[in-house]
């Protein structure tokens, strides 16, 4: 089937939301069609499309920020595993939830989902609110998640934009530079091109598994004949790359002072750490190795000692798994007993 470019879908808006008209691409008919087709050939099967469940949903889609599916997978089935409802997360301990999260970053994301774990079990009856002012309203949830969780859980036809979204629409559509009120009247039509649950999913899941950033593999995509970048060989200029801040280099020295089995440790935004400096403060250390980590846009090297630390303010002894920790205080756990370079 052969997409030509009459424009239009004829279906409905979302309830309440406004009608745009920047577009020009055929978001309707065969377009929907072929995308939905695709994506049921090829979907992944993931845990939370099993049952559309939309706590699961929520969960996921929380993981999902910033984080590939693959890395997030192992997470979010011991996550279920231990919180199969969102009422067993509201009665959480934050520590708990955070031991859960370890390893995954972006620690606000957990955060942001207990607390609004608490508040749909106290005002909402424990169900997830189905309703876009209500669930915009909740911590962490902005109107990517509101979108997903409407879309992907609800079947509701509210339209999603993440960096897949932008990628696939941006080419179809040719634009070489930034629209986002254009993308988001593209994915609010896409959305209300065929099932909502599907058309989103399909074109997401074509993001990550076919229009890729550096290789799109076009002689796989169903809706090529639609596509501006496709047929002008403009793949590689769209969308246009955004320009990220620079890298910060952070030189620290991490002091491991371990007593009877435990370390002394420092509490950061509901985490716990090893002491770092700037520069090593006076004392008996002996160096373990070193280590590189990058947090956004630091990238940290990490000079790893161990010996007795003096007094400070702040400091616990903590047992290591008992309490919730960062993949880099792992690291040095690891540099500070077996040494060596990590
Ligand atoms: S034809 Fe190529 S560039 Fe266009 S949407 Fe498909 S994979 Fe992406």
């Amino acid at each position: 089937m052969t997409i030509n470019s009459p424009p239009g879908t004829g279906a409905d808006l979302a309830p309440g939301r406004k009608k745009h008209a920047l577009l020009t691409a055929p978001w309707g008919g065969p377009f929907a069609e072929l995308l939905v087709r695709w994506f049921e050939e090829n979907r992944r099967p993931l845990p939370w499309r099993e049952t559309y469940d939309p706590y699961h949903v929520w969960v996921s889609e929380a993981m999902l920020q910033q984080t590939q599916v693959e890395t997030a997978l192992p997470f979010y089935e011991r996550f279920i595993a231990r919180f199969p409802s969102l009422q067993s997360l509201a009665g959480a301990e934050e520590s708990e939830v955070l031991k859960l999260w370890a390893g995954l970053g972006y620690y606000r994301r957990a955060k942001n989902l207990l607390a609004a774990a608490r508040i749909v079990a106290a005002r909402h009856d424990g169900r997830v609110p189905s309703d876009y002012d209500a669930l915009i309203a909740l911590p962490g949830v902005g109107p990517y998640m509101a979108g997903a969780i409407l879309s992907i859980a609800f079947n509701k036809p509210f339209p999603v934009v993440d960096g897949n979204v932008r990628r696939v629409l941006s080419r179809i559509c040719g634009w070489t530079e930034e629209n986002p009120k254009g993308l988001w009247a593209a994915a609010e039509q896409i959305a209300c091109s065929g099932e909502p649950r599907s058309v989103n999913q399909a074109i997401m899941e074509l993001g990550a598994k076919v229009c890729s950033f550096k290789a799109p593999r076009c002689l796989l995509c169903p809706i090529r004949s639609a596509c501006v970048a496709f047929k002008t060989g403009m793949q590689d200029r769209i969308p246009p790359v955004r320009k990220r801040p620079d890298t910060v280099h952070v030189h620290l020295f991490a002091v491991v002072h371990k007593r009877r089995g435990r370390y002394l440790m420092k509490p950061s935004d509901g985490m716990w750490e090893f002491p770092t400096f700037t520069e090593l403060p006076p004392g008996e250390f002996k160096q373990t190795g070193s280590c590189r980590h990058t947090i956004t846009h630091h990238r940290l090297d990490v000079s790893v000692f161990t010996g007795p630390l003096g007094p400070h303010d702040g400091f616990e002894w903590q047992a290591l798994e008992q309490v919730p920790v960062s993949s880099l205080t792992k690291k040095i756990a690891a540099l500070a007993q077996v040494g060596g370079r990590n």
